[in-house]
């Protein structure tokens, strides 16, 4: 139930919901560890991850976990979510999900993106976890669901690196039984082409291999890459230009055979529409700890549904809350083709739920879909102490 104040400001009533979930708090847990194995990428290694946990009590006692993608300066996402969107859902009923979505929208005017839509990223997926926690059922279920026990998942990635490094890299995938893995590439586009084919030799035919060029290239080199990710059969290109180069991934897709594969840079369904609606890209793959979190996400999911692109999510360099309600999505969602599967270690994945590394939880290249109320996870809230930047 919501109501407008004079103002024009959507409320919630706490009453409507019948089942105690006023909003009693919100606490924001900052948290930075160092990589177990740093991520090499076009722009360099990084060694480090930072995520920022999000909490949300209810006067029933029921808690909602949610994940802001921090990649720098967590503390300034758990300033925002705790000063600037905290007053708008204390009080309130934690099952109105859109209309608390709409408030903190409003609480941010004047901006269409950044760490602001990752902070409401944080605390929408706490907001589902609490819903699907009191309504005793998985978050996959609340969105509809298509009955699927099992999502199919890829292993990211092969590290840019030499050419024995990737290409032992690539074997330790294929011995894990992964059929989809995804490769970075970088620059100069010569040793990248030359890496394309090595691989693809090494992986044989049977093994879906993809690319992920995190913006690495001008037009033209793109168009170069992508000749050499057709000759070997690679099934997307993923990111080969800079996000904001709309016209450029217009201009690629008319000069590449390999489809195109992009998303994770978007903060919300307007910034992709425009890319789906002109089937410009093949797969879509907003990261839900980014893109708003499951409301957004959603919204995306089902637009790129409604053009016959597909979803992928993206869960690159993130948390097992992220990993969680990617894996509800992925679920629930008609158009899915596969998300991503860290395959090692990161501290966010394996200290706080206890999880193994994703390359151990995969079985031939799928991840079980938790049957258990909400995200599905139970958080060591101990281990988050541990780990939390002071
Ligand atoms: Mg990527």
């Amino acid at each position: 139930m919501t109501g407008k104040t004079e103002g024009g400001q959507d409320v919630t009533d706490p009453a409507a919901s019948g089942a105690g979930l006023r909003i009693t708090d919100v606490i924001a847990h900052p948290l930075c560890q160092t990589l177990p194995t740093p991520t090499v990428t076009s722009w360099g290694a990084y060694t480090d991850v930072s995520i920022c946990l999000v909490e949300v009590r209810t006067e029933a006692g029921i808690t909602g976990v949610g994940e802001a993608l921090a990649r720098f300066s967590p503390r300034a996402y758990a300033d925002v979510i705790e000063t600037s969107l905290k007053p708008r859902l204390i009080g309130q009923d934690a099952s109105a999900i859109t209309a608390l979505w709409q408030s903190m929208r409003r609480a941010l005017s004047g901006r269409s993106g950044g760490m602001l839509f990752e902070a409401i990223a944080g605390v929408d997926i706490a907001l589902w976890d609490i819903l699907g926690k009191a309504a005793n059922m998985p978050i996959h279920r609340l969105l509809g669901g298509m009955g699927r026990t099992h999502v199919p998942v890829y292993a990211a990635s092969v590290n840019w690196g030499s050419d024995a490094a990737m290409e032992a890299e690539l074997v330790r995938y294929l011995e894990a039984g992964f059929p989809r893995i995804k490769v970075k590439m970088a620059n100069p586009v010569r040793d990248a082409c030359r890496r394309i084919e090595l691989l693809r030799r090494r992986a044989g035919d049977a093994v879906d291999l993809c690319v992920d060029a995190n913006w690495a290239y001008t037009l033209e080199e793109a168009v170069e890459v992508g000749r050499a990710l057709t000759a070997n059969g690679y099934f997307w290109f993923e990111e080969p230009l800079r996000p904001e180069d709309e016209d450029g991934y217009v201009e690629l897709r008319k000069r590449c055979d390999t489809p195109l594969a992009a998303g994770e840079s978007n903060y919300t369904l307007d910034q992709a529409m425009r890319l789906v609606q002109s089937r410009t890209l093949a797969y879509l793959q907003p990261d839900v700890a980014r893109a708003g979190g499951i409301s957004e996400t959603r919204r995306m999911a089902e637009f790129a549904a409604a053009h016959d692109v597909r979803y992928a999510p993206h869960i690159g360099m993130s948390g097992i809350v992220c990993e969680a309600a990617s894996v509800q999505l992925a679920a629930a969602m008609p158009n899915v083709k596969a998300m991503e599967c860290e395959t090692d270690g990161s501290p966010f994945k394996c200290w706080i739920t206890g999880a193994k590394p994703g390359i151990e939880r995969q079985k031939n290249g799928l991840f079980e879909v938790p049957t258990g109320p909400g995200l599905g996870i139970e958080i060591d809230w101990d281990a988050v102490k541990r780990l939390r930047v002071q």
